[in-house]
């Protein structure tokens, strides 16, 4: 088994994600895995980072797939021992002008946004290291459309409480009202995108709770994060930060120093801790 320290950074074969490892293979003392669903892109990403003389490796991920998931995991469990550092930045969303059926947009949204990055955490969360780093890419539509909720939801989603099971049923609960056509009615914002990333920001608040409770010794930080608004196929030519600069936040809380105790649980944008 290798003592060398190890990151992994989901969807990471283009965007922001290949930002990040960028960032992490210039910076983090260890190996660094570029993730992708597929292995072609994947292949054809590391062969343009080792262009720049970087020296990422590879391991395919779709978090949308269990098995895919778990053998990542069983992968690193046996190589390494455990993982010191996870971002959690592969997602999706469809485009304004996209015309597929709201119900269906909301259900495919939340698949990989929430539940593929829940389940990602129920694998590798486990196998964190002490004073290990997890960033969940999250968004500043979080906080938007989090606004958006009645009041009944936003306290929900605000509370100390929480559990992750509550957490899901109101996520499923989302998509079922969407389908009925009465989202709206119950108090929840026309944005399956938002609704989403209101279930990442929530899940890193509940899983840093956790960590209090389980693992406190072990030093792990575990934050949400905005990367801003960044040119990537994802949001367009007309955004305002690069790839590099998108990446400054994830790399920076992937990075906490091991005598940092703070951010943790936080939703960060810019390095700075936003309100919830
Ligand atoms: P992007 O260029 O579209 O890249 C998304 C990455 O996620 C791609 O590598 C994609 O792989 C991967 N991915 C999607 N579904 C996946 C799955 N099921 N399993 C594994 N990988 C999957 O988008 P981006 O702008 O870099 O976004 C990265 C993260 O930042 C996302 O979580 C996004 O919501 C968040 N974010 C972006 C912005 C922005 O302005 N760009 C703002 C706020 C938050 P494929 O190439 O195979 O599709």
């Amino acid at each position: 088994m290798s003592n060398v320290p190890v990151a992994v950074v989901t969807g990471s074969n283009k965007g922001i994600g290949l930002a990040i490892v960028r960032a992490l293979c210039k910076q983090f003392p260890g190996d660094v895995y570029l993730t992708s669903r597929d292995p072609g892109r994947g292949q054809a990403a590391v062969a343009q980072l080792q262009q720049e003389g970087l020296k990422p490796l590879f391991h395919q991920l779709d978090i949308d797939d269990l098995q895919s998931i778990r053998a990542l995991r069983d992968f690193l469990k046996e190589k390494y021992g455990g993982i010191n550092v996870l971002v959690n930045n592969a997602g999706i969303a469809f485009k304004v002008q996209d015309t597929t059926p709201f119900p269906i947009q909301a259900e495919v949204t939340l698949k990989t946004n929430f539940f593929g990055t829940r389940n990602v955490c129920t694998e590798l969360l486990p196998l964190m290291k002490p004073y290990g780093r997890v960033v969940n890419v999250s968004s500043m539509v979080s906080s938007s459309a989090l606004g958006g909720c009645s009041q009944e939801l936003q306290q929900k989603f605000r509370s100390d409480t929480i559990t992750e099971e509550e957490l899901v049923q109101l996520m499923n609960k989302f998509v079922e009202d969407t389908k009925k056509n009465v989202h709206q009615k119950e108090g929840w914002p026309n944005t399956a995108y938002g609704v989403s990333k209101i279930g990442v920001t929530v899940l890193s608040r509940i899983q840093a709770r956790l960590l209090n409770e389980n693992r406190k010794g072990d030093h792990i930080l575990l934050n949400a994060c905005c990367p801003g608004w960044v040119r990537t196929d994802m949001a367009g030519p007309q955004a305002t930060k690069s790839p590099d600069e998108g990446a400054e936040t994830p790399v920076y809380l992937a990075l906490l120093p091991s005598n940092a105790d703070a951010p943790h649980g936080q939703f960060v944008s810019n390095k700075t801790v936003k309100p919830w």
